[in-house]
């Protein structure tokens, strides 16, 4: 069976995993042992992304809610439907900010078509779970050792207070 490196980017410490597939069916998630940071080891999220592909409820499509009720549409209408109202409200003034969500915050790729978004959406901001949570987190980490990504892995065994 094919096994898949990949990183995951639930959080930011973004773990090196294998992922053993057959088919579309993720037969096992394991860390990768050759992952130079995680170096083989993940938490119980990284596991469950296995439940969270099999999960009967997960969204395969766009959902819109259509009074008390929500309608899967196809990715066409749903984004043209997005890019009609989008136009509409740039046209009115602009938005003021887009929102990207976690996990996709860690998605490098992502994270590198925001700027472009943003700009062709003619925001002012961009916010996120980083903006709300992380951003002192990071601050400190900058502050204590010189750079923001430097993130410390606590050592709870040897730890006296928490
Ligand atoms: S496996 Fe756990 S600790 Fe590692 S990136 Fe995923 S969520 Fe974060």
């Amino acid at each position: 069976m094919p096994v898949h490196t990949r990183t995951c980017h639930i959080c930011e410490a973004n773990c090196g995993l294998l992922i053993e597939t057959e088919g579309r069916r993720v037969v096992s998630i394991r860390g990768d042992s050759d992952d130079p940071i995680s170096r083989g080891h993940i938490c119980p999220k990284g596991n469950a992304i296995a439940d969270l592909e099999a999960d009967p409820d997960r969204l395969t499509s766009p959902m819109k809610r259509v009074g008390e009720d929500w309608v899967a549409l196809e990715w066409e209408t749903a984004l043209a439907e997005i890019g009609t109202k989008f136009a509409a409200i740039k046209a009115a003034g602009g938005a003021a900010a887009l929102y990207v969500g976690n996990p996709t915050a860690h998605d490098f790729a992502l994270g590198m078509q925001t700027g472009a978004l943003k700009k062709a959406l003619g925001v002012r901001g961009v916010y996120s779970a980083s903006t709300v949570d992380q951003m002192p987190h990071q601050l400190a980490q900058y502050f204590l050792y010189g750079h923001n990504a430097l993130f410390p892995i606590p050592d709870i065994e040897r730890t006296q207070h928490l």
